[in-house]
């Protein structure tokens, strides 16, 4: 056995009560990492000729790039798992697509799964129910897998554009270490590309402030236009919201 500085044998059980920090980033897929509301926009704009081709490739090459630098900064960090409730299908063609290239790439190079909650549900019997609830399932299913694998994490967070995407985590929170931590970030419905490249951005910036939060904190982003409907964008932040509306979908 192992002696400490005073020569005596290290007691074990001091290293195995504490267990290792781990972090999980939970990742919804679509308006969060790729920019499902605009690219279907932006494949009308084209096909009714009010944008070029090319404008449209220009749009999505953004939001995969600022999509690309956040998970390149999360992966030094945790986990990443992308759980969306999009279809097998879709999520293979839209990550196919030129845009999404790399991306695609560094997750395959970095083994990062693309789970489809939907596929999912349907496996346990649940397709029939709210698409919250697939999500929920399919969180419990990741989480209780790493707890299972003795990874249970420290520290999970969960990002995505719906109320379901920071419910399904907290439903869940009994697989996380004791005392674990959960970070939920909602981000905007239905964003532009351009809306969706600068969340990433923001999150890019404010990543170590999140994973040094040590109490579980909501958070959603600001977006602050000028006055007026069409008022132009003037800066994004994240902002921490007390009690956010994550009404948990029946089952
Ligand atoms: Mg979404």
């Amino acid at each position: 056995m192992p002696a400490n500085e005073e020569g005596e044998p290290a007691d074990p059980r001091a290293t195995a009560s504490r267990p290792p920090s781990f972090t999980v980033f939970l990742f919804d897929y679509d308006d969060t990492l790729f920019p499902t509301s605009a690219h279907d926009n932006v494949e009308e704009a084209v096909r009714e000729g009010t944008m070029t081709d090319e404008e449209g490739r220009a749009r999505l090459a953004k939001c995969a790039a600022s999509a690309l630098r956040l998970l390149e900064r999360c992966v030094l960090r945790g986990q990443i798992i992308i759980c969306s409730n999009g279809d097998r299908s879709w999520l293979a063609e839209s990550l196919d697509g030129e845009a999404y290239q790399e991306l695609r790439q560094f997750l395959k190079a970095r083994a990062i799964p693309v789970l489809s909650a939907r596929q999912h549900a349907t496996l346990q019997g649940l397709i029939e129910y709210d698409s919250g609830v697939w999500k929920r399932s399919c969180f419990g299913e990741i989480l209780a897998s790493l707890r299972q694998q003795g990874v249970a994490p420290s520290h999970a967070l969960s990002i995505g554009d719906a109320e379901h995407d920071l419910s399904a985590l907290e439903r869940n929170k009994e697989y996380l270490q004791h005392g674990g931590i959960m970070t939920k970030v909602q981000l905007k419905d239905q964003p532009t590309a351009d809306d969706l490249a600068v969340q990433h951005s923001v999150l890019t910036t404010c990543l170590d402030e999140l994973l040094e939060d040590d109490q579980t904190d909501n958070y959603e982003m600001a977006f602050e236009r000028e006055k007026g409907e069409d008022g132009a964008f003037v800066g994004v932040s994240l902002t921490a919201i007390e009690d956010p509306n994550m009404k948990d979908p029946e089952t």
